[in-house]
């Protein structure tokens, strides 16, 4: 008899905790989600309807348990709760580690400085196209802008880095705190169109010679991975497309080290319509020697 009673208070004792853990868990589910599937192959890349988007994008549908689990291989990241609201519910604001990604060829193409209303559209027309994969570090600002963009680079199974509000360097670099502000600020824009933030940036200039580690270590505490890159196309200077195409495939035919993980930086900003002219050949050459595209993540090695 007093087996039995025990027995089944052990058992009400179970039900009580499971209740309990069920009652508490949704906040926690729904910290991460999976975003839309990896859009590694042709096949798995959405194309864009024509019509206007309603927003916004697309909300967070699948969480994911214990706050964090990485996105699928070779997909984006995002996260459901902005850091503040993260430190508010007692949730990591860390990132957890990841185990870096090395194929035997891989390459990240990757844009900054858009959405821009002239050089965006072609690219995200030209990576449809060629059904391949790439990563946009957008400004706040121009986001704020474009949101239309923002939203079509996200539905296209793109991923989005966050690339600072204002990519004023003397705003940016004056502290840390400084820094990570411009962070939250394009993050709660992001939020805002996409219903999702990012846990990638890239600090605008580049984080050598900038970030000093008071910056590498902020960036820790809010949960950002800085993202590099490796291969440069040097677009910023007034190269024409071809230029610009020769430029990263010789860079590729030099440092044939890097194919394990080439990240390459090129920009979608406002005068970057060469950029997009060199786009087709540049995917071509990656194409022709079998790559794998993917976009950026946690698994993306660091580029040095
Ligand atoms: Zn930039």
């Amino acid at each position: 008899m007093t087996k039995t009673t025990a027995l089944l208070r052990t058992a009400c004792y179970g039900a009580v905790i499971l209740l309990l853990l069920l009652l508490c868990g949704p906040p926690a589910l729904l910290a991460f989600h999976r975003p839309p599937p990896a859009p590694v192959q042709k096949s798995a890349l959405t194309p864009a309807p024509d019509a206007k988007p309603t927003k916004p994008a697309k909300p967070a549908t699948r969480a994911a348990a214990d706050g964090f689990v990485p996105a699928p291989p070779g997909g984006p990241l995002y996260d459901t709760l902005t850091v503040n609201r993260r430190r508010a519910s007692n949730l990591p604001t860390e990132l957890p580690a990841a185990v870096p990604y090395y194929g035997e060829r891989t390459v990240y193409l990757t844009f900054d400085d858009g959405p821009d209303p002239d050089v965006t559209p072609d690219v995200l027309r030209i990576l449809r196209q060629a059904g391949v994969p790439a990563t946009f570090f957008v400004v706040g600002l121009e986001a704020e802008k474009s949101p239309d963009l923002l939203r079509q680079i996200y539905r296209d199974g793109h991923a989005i880095g966050n690339h600072s509000y204002n990519h004023v360097y003397r705003d940016l670099y004056r502290s840390p705190a400084a820094y990570t502000a411009q962070l939250r600020r394009t993050d709660d824009i992001l939020m805002k169109h996409l219903g999702v933030r990012p846990r990638i940036s890239r600090a605008p200039g580049g984080s050598a010679g900038s970030f000093t580690d008071a910056y590498w270590s902020a960036l820790a505490t809010e949960g950002y991975r800085d993202i590099g890159w490796n291969v440069s196309a040097e677009d910023a200077s007034r190269a024409n497309g071809a230029e610009i195409a020769a430029t990263v495939v010789r860079q590729m035919d030099d440092g044939k080290y890097l194919w394990s993980h080439a990240i390459v930086l090129m920009h979608d900003g406002r005068g970057h319509e060469e950029t997009a002219r060199a786009l087709p050949a540049i995917i071509k050459y990656f194409k022709d020697r079998n790559f794998e595209f993917r976009v950026v993540n946690l698994e993306t090695p660091p580029a040095w």
